[in-house]
Parts: C-alpha cells; structure tokens; sequence
C-alpha cells in the first residue's frame, strides 16, 4: 500500500516541488512582451554577451561554436585560464543586469501559486525568481515556497564560513561581512553538484522535497537525458518517494508530446502524469496555493474541485489582492483549525 499523504481533511501538507529550466524564463519573457534585455540561450550567448571577440583573439573560430562544448572543453583542459576567466564575467555581469518588469510575470504568479510547504528548484541564472520572490513579501511573507537554486544564481550570496546564503550584495546574518556571489555551475558534461558547499546545500533541499512530495511539476526543463548527474540525483530520491504511486508529474513543455513523455517517463508512475504546454493551463495555475490538496481531494477522495484558474493582471497590486483571500484561509487555518474551503476565487472584476 502505498502511504497516504499527510493530510489533515481537505488540507494536504506534502510539497508541491516546481522545477524551472531555461524554458521557464523563455516563456515568463516571451509573456511579458520581451521588454528589457534580451534573455540569451546557450548558442546565443557569444553574440548577446559580447564574447566573439574575446574568442577570436584566443585562436578559436567562434562561428558555428557550441558553447556548451567549448567551455567544458575550455575548463577541462585548464588552457586559457584568462579566457575562461573572460567568460565567467561576462556571463555573471550580464545576467545581473537582467531584471523583471513592473507588471506581474509568470515568476509572480509562480510565486504565489505555492505556499511555504513547497518548493522551486531552479537551474537557471537569471535573477527573475528571487526578484518575484521579494517583491512578493509584502503579501505572502512566511508564506512564501522555499527556493533552492541547483546551478548557482547572480541574485544569491553566500558565506562560506557562517555556511548562510543571502540576497547577493547584502551582509551575512552572522558576521555582517558582505556575501560574496555564489558560484555559477556551468553546463558542462560531468557536473560535480558536491564540490561548493553552497550548491550541495540547494541540491539536498531538492531532494529531501522530492522525497515526500506529492505533487512535481516540471516546466521549461528539457535536459534531463543528457544531465546523467541531476537526473539521477533526482530520480534516486523520487523512486524511494512512499507516496509515489498517488503522486502525480506534470510537464509544462512546448515540445512534442511525444518527445516530453520520452524525457520524463522514468519519472512517471503509471498514467499518472499530464503534459501542457503554456503554464497558465497547469494545474498549478489552476489551482494556485491548493493543489496537493485538490489533486488528493480529487484523486483520493473523488470529491474534485472546481479549478480556480489564474485571471490575467495589468498590474501586480491586483494579482495579490486577487490571492489574498487563499493567503488568508491559510492563516486561519493555522490559528483556528478552519479548514479549506475548496471554492474557487471571483473572477477577475476586469474581465
Ligand atoms: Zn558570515
């Protein structure tokens, strides 16, 4: 028998876990109308970084490069340090300069579609989902998803000695000196997720979610066959999941289905999956902050609830007052014991 969720009536308390690849920024950009500067992908990275010439001046023919395979080679073989050197910046400076726009993105919506229970594991640099993280605070704070990013971040600083890590450029908690930026792990074909103390961290807080999760969302991740390292670190923990047979996986992917099943299906159970490919059809925004517990409420109970589907915002002072009221029936239910009432929210009055 596989275990049951811990459930207390209709409040289920297992992690909802939220994976972003860079698909997830791709499309949080693409839905805000591209403002701001441009979000480089691997292969666009020399052109939008301004790295052809610093290439070029080190010998290597820079058309036609795979950067993936160019760096890992590059830090591989300890030739050019200076270039790698090059690189590294060029990379960590760019992505720092990239920020969200004033109106609600997909990371607000993201943010506040899971409470503190859950968690998102990010393997992207950019700073989008610490950003909608605190400006979120005013609304959701304590309340909030813990973040883990799994290939460093811009946004994250760290000290290695007090073993905390911060909002990059702030000061440690414990001996006020400022954080120092935390390493960016590169793509590179043998991942050592062990070496820095820091990425290890966000990996073992990945892992012990996926454990007991109830609920994996997957979104804009595509690479879990060539990660050999990540997936099975992963899937080691998922497979040993006690509630796995209950649980569900969704895969929100603008690939083939096909190809999304092909990737993913070590980590289905069963028919117990569902792919979508824009992210305001997920579950997860569906049923924004509940969805462990209308999806056991559904599967185990067979009492499903209406969705509560996201409407779209203009401005991010309307998302949260939208939400609140779910942020408040949370807070009710620790002080009162109230449980949830499983009803959808109004509408958005806007139309
Ligand atoms: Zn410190």
């Amino acid at each position: 028998m596989p275990a049951i969720p811990p459930m207390d009536g209709k409040v289920n308390h297992a992690p909802h876990v939220v994976l972003l690849g860079a698909g997830a920024s791709i499309a949080a950009y693409l839905d805000w109308g591209s403002e701001g500067n441009e979000l480089p992908s691997m292969q666009g990275l020399i052109d939008t970084i301004g790295l052809r010439e610093d290439i070029e001046k080190a010998g290597f023919e820079a058309n036609g490069l795979n950067f993936e395979a160019f760096y890992d080679e590059l830090a591989s073989s300890g030739e050019h340090p200076d270039l790698l050197y090059e690189i590294e910046s060029k990379v960590y400076e760019y992505f720092s300069s990239l920020s969200l726009p004033d109106k609600p993105t997909i990371y607000d919506y993201l943010i506040l579609s899971l409470r503190e229970k859950d968690i998102i594991a990010t393997y992207n640099w950019d700073p989008f989902l610490l950003q909608a993280y605190m400006r979120n605070e005013n609304i959701a704070e304590g309340r909030r998803p813990q973040l883990a990013f799994l290939h460093g971040n811009v946004s994250i600083g760290v000290c290695e000695k007090d073993r905390v890590s911060g909002v990059n450029g702030r000061v440690c908690s414990q001996c006020d000196q400022l954080l120092s930026p935390s390493k960016l792990l590169y793509p590179v074909k043998h991942k050592d997720y062990n070496s820095d103390p820091f990425i290890k961290g966000e990996w073992d807080a990945l892992r012990s979610s996926l454990n007991y999760g109830y609920f994996l969302t997957v979104f804009g991740y595509s690479a879990p066959k060539t990660d050999v390292e990540a997936r099975s670190l992963m899937l080691e923990v998922w497979e040993k999941n006690r509630s796995l047979e209950l649980a569900e996986v969704e895969v929100i992917d603008i690939r083939l289905k096909e190809e999304v099943e092909d990737s993913w299906s070590e980590f289905f159970f069963s028919h117990h999956y569902m792919v979508v490919d824009d992210v305001f059809d997920s579950y997860l925004f569906t049923h924004p902050r509940r969805s462990c517990d209308a999806f056991s409420s559904a599967t185990l109970m067979c009492a499903p609830w209406h969705d509560n589907s996201y409407p779209r915002f203009e401005k991010l002072s309307e998302l949260q007052e939208w939400i609140e009221p779910l942020i408040e029936e949370e807070r009710r239910y620790d002080d009162e014991e109230e449980q949830f009432s499983g009803k959808p929210l109004e509408p958005n009055t806007e139309g």
